[in-house]
């Protein structure tokens, strides 16, 4: 008889825990608040819940699990993936890390509410890590209580699932499920808590292995554990490297830099501000990670950010993510120092992550731009004015790109036609039309001008150049308002607004029928209200 579990089902996952074999456990199996020291992670169960309900999964992130449609709809799936339940193989762990926070050496975080079940090989001999956030404490929770709301939930289970479809790096989201129980939260950390509906996401990737990881286990001299994870690290997660040497260790450096460069420029690229950018939460794969206070460009602002907390200092406003992030590999460059002891190269490899940013963004702005490929003598200053005159005025990021593709560059008249005519595709990105003017005008349309003659050297048909700048240019992305609107819904007890919203993002780049509205630029209403404007890191 064959006793191999059905492909398919909840049983068929095969789980290889690797991470919890071969590292250092923390010998204290209590969940208790603690600094743990001289191990990578500690075991710990995820709290039962009340009442879970299963609100959405991916179908595309089940199948990197191999799991049907069947096993998600399933009882079975939400009492595991709500932590009700452990299936057999599954070893749950909370892992110890430390992090830089807005720039300063923080000490111990941890996993406080994320609860590592396992790691599963599927079909294809991929190894996913599966990861719930949100259920329950762990001796990483520090003051906190473990859990996550709704809201937050919402947030990230969407926005990993769009990332991916936009084509960016980004730990994925399996599963959204409401606890059925309140958690207490004050969102605006003015006195005034309220309860929440509780949720847990199990979300996936490789590895959650984050810059902190490493950071911790320097800052506390501890270079035994630190040379167990990092060649840990390039054994499962690097093997083409090679076997773990000070050589092996710079390469491994140089890839992260090399994959944080890519990620940022596809951030850029959408429109994307991670909120947050503490070195705790920078994955080592170059995967956005930790969705928390992120927003989405509407109007283009270089300077905005999304995160309440950060809105004194702007440390990690949209216009400088490329630079934190080459602060947060320097850190850790700083936490694996002491496995080189060189500085030099390590030195050289930041530097190559400055180098390999430019080349890869002005490439990514090319393609933004329909240009066949970036024309230094032409390009840097046609994309430096361009980024100019954006946020001079408020002007729809997303919709402006999307616009500039049906641009006609074969006008014959370049000369003698208006500016208004000229602009007139455009008119759909600016929110405010008074701000408009004459000038405003001018110096869009000596832009336009100096672009249609620079594309029409391409000899790129207008239908070729469109369809390949709609292939780079989302049609529709995670409107923080919109975000919202499916969160107000959910909490009302209606789902349908993020499951819309899921499938709407499935294909961004694909005008859809009877979808128009989701294209629109922000509403008025939403201009500033919370967790549309701006977020809390409060989750
Ligand atoms: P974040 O800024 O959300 O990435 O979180 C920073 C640190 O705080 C991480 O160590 C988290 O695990 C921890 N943390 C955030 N919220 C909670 C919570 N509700 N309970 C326990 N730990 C938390
Ligand atoms: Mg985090």
């Amino acid at each position: 008889m064959n006793t191999r579990p059905k492909n398919g089902t909840m049983s068929s996952l095969i789980f290889d825990n690797r991470f919890t074999r071969e590292l250092p456990a923390d010998p204290e199996t209590a969940n208790r608040r603690r600094q743990v020291t001289g191990a990578c992670y500690s075991r710990v169960y995820p709290t039962r819940v009340a009442a879970p309900r299963l609100v959405a999964y991916s179908e595309e992130t089940a199948s990197l699990l191999d799991l049907s449609v069947e096993a998600c709809e399933s009882g079975e799936f939400t009492q595991v993936f709500s932590g009700n339940d452990l299936l057999a193989g599954m070893d749950p762990y909370a892992t110890c890390y430390g992090g830089h926070q807005f720039g300063n050496w923080a000490g111990q975080l941890g996993d406080g509410r994320a609860i590592n079940l396992g790691e599963i090989i599927n079909q294809r001999s991929e190894r996913w890590a599966l990861q719930l956030k949100g259920a329950g404490p762990t001796p990483y929770a520090r003051t906190a209580d473990g859990l996550a709301v709704l809201r937050s939930s919402v947030r990230e289970f969407l926005c990993s699932e769009a990332m991916f479809h936009l084509g960016v790096p980004t730990t994925r989201a399996l599963s959204l499920i409401a606890t059925g129980e309140p958690v207490e939260r004050d969102m605006f950390y003015d006195g005034h808590p309220k309860e929440e509906p509780g949720a847990v996401v199990c979300r996936i990737a490789p590895s959650f292995t984050r810059f902190g990881s490493f950071e911790i286990f320097t800052s506390r001299g501890d270079i035994k554990v630190l040379k167990q994870l990092l060649d840990y690290t390039i054994r499962t997660d690097f093997p083409h490297l090679g076997d773990p040497s000070p050589a092996v260790y710079l390469r491994w450096f140089e890839e992260v830099c090399r994959k944080t460069a890519d990620m940022i420029v596809e951030w850029m690229r959408v429109g994307f501000v991670h909120g947050v950018m503490n070195t705790d939460n920078m994955s080592i794969l170059g995967l956005t990670l930790d969705y928390g206070p992120y927003g989405w460009l509407d109007n283009y602002d270089p300077d905005w950010t999304p995160n309440t907390t950060d809105a004194a200092g702007r440390r990690y406003r949209f216009g400088q993510q490329p630079q934190i992030a080459h602060w947060n590999l320097a850190q850790l460059a700083n936490a694996i120092y002491p496995l080189i002891e060189d500085a030099k190269p390590l030195q050289q490899a930041l530097d190559l992550y400055v180098e390999c940013y430019h080349r890869e963004w002005k490439s990514m702005m090319a393609r933004k731009l329909g240009l066949s490929a970036f024309e230094p003598h032409t390009d840097e200053a046609l994309i430096a004015e361009l980024l100019s005159i954006l946020p001079s005025i408020e002007t729809d990021m997303t919709i402006f790109y999307r616009r500039l593709s049906s641009m006609d560059t074969s006008i014959e008249s370049l000369a003698s036609i208006s500016d208004d005519a000229l602009i007139s595709p455009l008119m759909e990105a600016y929110y405010v039309s008074a701000q408009v003017t004459r000038e405003y005008k001018a110096a869009i349309g000596h832009w336009l001008r100096g672009y249609i003659a620079r594309a029409r050297k391409d000899n790129t048909s207008l239908e070729t150049r469109r369809l390949q700048m709609n292939a780079v240019n989302p049609q529709y992305v995670l409107r923080n308002y919109l975000a919202q609107e499916s969160i107000d819904k959910a909490e009302a007890g209606d789902f349908s607004l993020i499951h819309d919203l899921l499938d709407l993002l499935r294909r961004p780049y694909t005008e859809q029928q009877g979808k128009e509205k989701f294209a629109e630029k922000r509403p008025d209403w939403a201009r500033h209200r919370a967790g549309c404007s701006m977020l809390s890191c409060s989750s």
